[in-house]
């Protein structure tokens, strides 16, 4: 046997660490408990005075500040006790309404004092064990880090590259974004082979700013960068920066910018940057701070590696124009890819992508479905097909047919059926007479999409019932006239209730909200409204609020002009329905009969009871056709509920 024994023989350290730092953990945690102890012992030093004692301790000015509870008051003496800490009491008391002069003598005699919520026990023992298991887990965490300081670990804990969580994605998964995969191109080859591109001194962009709303497929074109260029792919979220703590933000930032460098070539992915990249603001309050903290350091990693490092860093955002400026500065995000929401042709090859796998009925052709999800992004599509697969599935088909298509379009924007639901016989009478007022008042006015379906049957989201449109073809610029009859038409259904029943309904909430959202906009955005003029006033349709500096009175007659826009809509749906009173009946009576109606036999009842005088054109205040509101912007298509 040697006098020495080598360090690496037998056990290296490794595996011994983690039962050190266990080791370490338990003595924490019994060191807490310790303190907790003596400090529930310090708790039971305060003396015990009645309320009478206390109130006149306080007169003669023996009390130097007080914390008032529910059931009780903590004091702290001016005199001290035997170890030379201040005293403590406590007396019980029942709250300020039952002496409302203590806060004039408190005001008078005490040098400090607040009101307090008492913690009760429970509370407090949660509280203790919540702090105990947090102990725990931190450091559970470190010795997983091997070691390192809790900060680091703390730090380090989120980035994480994720290159290895699935399936490699290539541009082959992304469809209809040729514009875009197009621009990526350049990027995937300089990630391939940096060297070159440094050698011929080309200027690559080190920041990629991806714009679009969600599900349109953002995070999907980046991770097929990644995938296309075989390199590593680190993903956080803009929200995984922000934290309580004021500093983790930044330090996370460093971390993965550290990481990335060690791995590249490489990706770096930010969604939702613009939870931190958000104007860094002046008066910094404690959110804002930690914000423009992880922005700061943002922008200080993007400046610091060099541009033919082979690191690229992407983001997404919806909102660019929120984005601080410094953050799309020529040598950061200084190159923009909008992701717009697919057009037809679009939506026809996501479906096809996703139905690759999908055995498909020959009669089906995908164009048809595409033509009734406009206004559905990709991410909705990808869920389409996945509906349409499970409800095929389930009536033993082995092929998926376009009624499946159907019903799951149907499902994802109502919600599931409930065809179980009873309804009350007059609830149901007045959801047919709303539904028959939608589908009459669309149908008779020129220029909207046609109806495609009328239906009573009760669905999720409290929905009664529900008229759904198919628009023939994917429509960009919406005129004056077509966006009038689109109000109309939405307020047909209490207008219906209002002739038929004489009163409407709490259930056309979201008629009225989506009437009021287009009206307002056609005022605001659209320059629609003869009164305001062609003017784009930049007010947040959702709440009326925001725009730059416009006057109370320019707000006040917007809300006037929405008024009257959604009144003249009202008056045009309800002389019509008033002129076809004879085929709102028999609508009616049709829907309580059948449930559900195709457009065959919509249009079969209102030819036998025809229009006496077919509406005039152009109904409001003229204007040009609003500048290219993207469908989806304009959510109003595709289904009516109620
Ligand atoms: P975003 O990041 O823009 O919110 P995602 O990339 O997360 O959208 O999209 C979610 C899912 O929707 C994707 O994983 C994919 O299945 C589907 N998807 C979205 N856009 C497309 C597209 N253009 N082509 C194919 N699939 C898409
Ligand atoms: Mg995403
Ligand atoms: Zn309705």
């Amino acid at each position: 046997m040697s006098a020495h024994h080598s360090p690496s023989s037998g056990n290296p350290s490794g595996p011994r660490r983690p039962l050190i730092l266990w080791g370490l953990a338990i003595g924490a945690v019994l060191v807490l408990f310790t303190v907790a102890a003596i400090m529930s012992h310090r708790a039971s030093t305060i003396e015990s005075w009645t309320y009478g004692q206390f109130r006149r301790g306080l007169v003669d000015g023996q009390v130097k500040s007080v914390q008032l509870g529910a059931r009780s008051l903590d004091a702290e003496l001016r005199s001290a006790d035997a170890d030379g800490s201040p005293r403590r009491i406590r007396a019980t008391w029942s709250g300020a309404q039952a002496d409302p002069d203590l806060t004039t003598l408190l005001d008078q005699h005490a040098d400090d004092y607040e009101y307090q919520r008492d913690i009760g026990p429970i509370a407090s023992g949660i509280a203790t064990l919540a702090v105990v298991v947090l102990l725990l887990l931190g450091l559970f965490l470190i010795t997983r880090g091997g070691g390192l300081g809790p900060a680091m670990a703390f730090t380090r804990s989120k980035p994480k590259a994720r290159d290895q969580s699935s399936r490699r994605v290539t541009f082959d998964d992304v469809a209809g974004l040729r514009e875009a995969v197009e621009e990526l191109q350049e990027v995937v080859g300089f990630l391939k082979t940096p060297e070159r591109y440094a050698a011929l001194g080309g200027r690559i962009p080190k920041g990629v700013l991806l714009v679009g709303p969600p599900g349109t497929g953002k995070t999907l074109l980046a991770r097929a960068v990644s995938g296309e260029a075989g390199v590593p792919f680190f993903a956080l979220s803009g929200s995984d920066f922000m934290e309580m703590y004021v500093g983790v933000g930044a330090a996370r930032v460093r971390n993965l910018f550290a990481k990335a460098e060690a791995k590249a070539p490489c990706l770096i992915f930010i969604d939702e940057i613009d939870a931190i990249g958000k104007v860094r603001s002046s008066g910094a309050s404690g959110a804002q701070d930690e914000r423009d903290q992880t922005l700061n350091q943002l922008l200080v990693a993007m400046d610091g590696f060099d541009a033919n490092s082979g690191i690229i860093v992407m983001a997404a955002t919806n909102r660019p124009e929120t984005l601080d400026p410094a953050l799309i500065r020529p040598g950061r995000f200084d190159r923009h890819i909008r992701v717009d929401p697919p057009d037809l042709v679009g939506r026809e090859q996501i479906l096809k992508v996703h139905s690759r796998e999908v055995p498909l009925c020959e009669q089906l052709d995908l164009r048809q479905v595409a033509a009734m999800t406009s206004g559905f992004a990709g991410a909705e599509l990808a869920n389409l097909v996945n509906e349409a697969a499970l409800l095929a599935a389930r009536k033993g088909k082995d092929r998926v047919e376009r009624a499946d298509f159907e019903q799951g379009f149907e499902r994802i924007l109502a919600g599931p059926e409930t065809r179980g639901r009873v309804m009350r016989p007059d609830e149901r009478r007045r959801i047919a007479v709303h539904e028959a007022g939608h589908a009459l008042v669309s149908a008779s006015l020129p220029g909207t999409d046609p109806v495609h379906k009328v239906t009573i049957i009760g669905r999720g989201n409290g929905m009664g019932g529900f008229t759904m449109y198919r628009p023939e073809e994917d429509r960009f610029l919406h005129t004056t006239e077509w966006l009038m009859h689109c109000l109309a038409g939405l307020l047909g259904g209490t207008a219906a209730e209002e002739l038929a029943l004489n009163s409407i309904s709490d259930g056309a909430t979201s008629d009225l909200q989506r009437a009021t959202q287009i009206a307002r906009r056609m005022v605001t955005d659209f320059g629609m409204s003869p009164n305001l003029g062609r003017v784009c006033y930049g007010i947040d349709p959702s709440s009326g609020q925001g725009g730059p500096g416009w006057s109370e009175r320019t707000i006040r007659e917007i809300d006037l002009e929405v008024r009257r826009l959604l009144d003249e809509a009202l008056a045009l749906a309800h002389s019509l329905l008033r002129r076809r009173a004879g085929a709102l009946v028999a609508l009616t009576e049709l829907l309580l009969d059948r449930e559900t109606i195709d457009a065959a036999e919509l249009h079969a009842v209102l030819d036998s009871h025809p229009d006496p005088t077919p509406p005039p054109p152009t109904p409001s205040g003229l204007a040009s056709p609003p500048d290219r509101p993207s469908p989806r912007s304009l959510a109003f298509r595709g289904v009516e509920p109620n």
